[in-house]
């Protein structure tokens, strides 16, 4: 880890032209840990820029830098055109090219150096350079790192530290899961110290609900969630014309895995919802319930033990289900687990 952490040092002060890059469906931890470390290139007078698959959720849209950003969905000749001209791509939140979706194949037609900065087991080998710990909060939190083990804090200023900020407390929702090493805290109370608002941060990204999204939750769950007591598991699903109905905007679904793991004794959570041509997939456990295990083995996904997703292209929104609830005996140890 320290001989790759000196290694992207020495390729980020030879390069010109440097792109930090997202995943696909962007949520608060890929989206702050790219505008961190955006904004800290800029402040070392570098050519950055910042890129996003495809647009971010509404509620993340406020932070510092992100008008600056290019979309590709929106901008794809100019993210082309960079893609060409960058000496150094710096992906952040993911371990796989999968996840940047159409980018990827772009990508990996480039000959400049390819690093990845993320706290997702089993990173490709196909990057150059590769920062992961599977233990830390978030990736954000290992922006922070590589920032002060290269000593330069310095740059960091008030928007810098509330991008990193921000992508620390969306991975932990607000430190309650994945916040069990004090080194996040002592991390967290560093950027503290900058002029940021953490309350109002708070506020911006988990209570900025639109009406429609509060009642697609409410209705999701009275009426589209199943508790599986003896698998110990329980599953939200909702399809097209329901989204529809409450006029579902991308992040309208931010969270709502979580809410039934708030029962009690239920262990792993799923929420499946139906887009245009497949399922989208996400799990959510407690304990040791691998959910990026059921994820790769069966929907062509991954992610962490305790918060995975993935996608089903073959099969029906009834039948993903059924095929969900099928599964469930391979895991029964874990789902029977004291
Ligand atoms: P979410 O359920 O919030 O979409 O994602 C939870 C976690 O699983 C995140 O860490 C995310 O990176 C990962 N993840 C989500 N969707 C996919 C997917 O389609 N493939 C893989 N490999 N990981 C995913
Ligand atoms: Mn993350």
């Amino acid at each position: 880890m320290n001989s790759a952490i000196f290694q992207l040092k020495n390729y980020i002060l030879q390069s010109n032209k440097i792109l930090v890059v997202g995943h696909e469906n962007p949520d608060g931890d890929t989206i702050g840990s790219v505008l961190g470390l955006y904004g800290l290139l800029k402040k070392m007078d570098k050519e950055v820029y910042a890129i996003f698959p495809n647009d971010a959720p509404e509620f993340l849209k406020w932070l510092p830098f992100f008008n600056n950003c290019l979309i590709h969905t929106k901008s794809s000749q100019k993210v082309s055109q960079l893609l060409a001209e960058t000496e150094l791509i710096i992906g952040l939140d993911f371990n796989e090219l999968k996840r940047i979706g159409k980018i990827s194949e772009e990508i990996k037609k480039l000959n400049c150096t390819k690093v990845i900065i993320d706290h997702h087991p089993y990173p490709d080998p196909f990057f150059d350079i590769i920062l992961s710990d599977t233990e830390v909060s978030s990736t954000a939190e290992l922006v922070y790192r590589f920032i002060d083990r290269l000593e330069w804090t310095h740059h960091i200023d008030d928007s810098i530290a509330t991008c990193i900020f921000t992508g620390i407390m969306t991975d932990t929702l607000s430190f309650n899961v994945n916040a069990h090493r004090p080194a996040t805290f002592e991390t967290t109370a560093k950027l503290l110290k900058y002029n940021i608002d953490r309350n109002d941060i708070h506020r911006k990204v988990f209570n900025s609900f639109s009406e429609q999204r509060m009642r697609l939750l409410g209705y999701a769950l009275h009426q589209k969630m199943k508790v599986l007591y003896e698998w110990n598991t329980a599953y939200i699903w909702l399809n097209k014309d329901e989204l529809k109905h409450f006029c579902f905007q991308i992040g309208d679904s931010e969270g709502m895995v979580n809410y039934p793991l708030s029962i009690k004794g239920i262990k792993l959570a799923a929420l499946f919802l139906e887009k245009e041509n497949h399922i989208k997939i996400s799990m959510r456990s407690i304990g040791n319930v691998p959910v990026n295990e059921i994820m790769k083995n069966h929907f062509s996904g991954g992610g962490h033990k305790n918060a995975a997703g993935g996608e089903e292209y073959h099969l029906s929104l009834e039948d993903t289900l059924q095929k969900f609830e099928s599964i469930l005996p391979l895991y029964q140890t874990y789902l029977w687990e004291k």
